[in-house]
């Protein structure tokens, strides 16, 4: 374990593209009692328009530009 400046702030992966985000600063969304953090708010209209369950697996190459 290393020790950092920062132990405060938390990060979560991007269940659209894979990045890693701040879960501090990140949009999110909550389902099924889980909550979801994106890099923008595209990924987050893209999470929100596929259908109730799983999300995808997250792509290398990113969708976000
Ligand atoms: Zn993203």
């Amino acid at each position: 374990m290393k020790t950092s400046s920062t132990t405060s702030s938390t990060t979560a992966k991007d269940p659209i593209c894979g990045m890693t985000v701040d879960t501090a600063t990140a949009i999110n969304v909550e389902r099924d009692g889980q909550t979801y953090y994106f890099c923008g708010e595209g990924c987050r209209t893209k999470f929100k328009a596929l259908p109730a369950g799983k999300p995808p697996e997250p792509k290398s190459g990113g969708c976000c530009g």
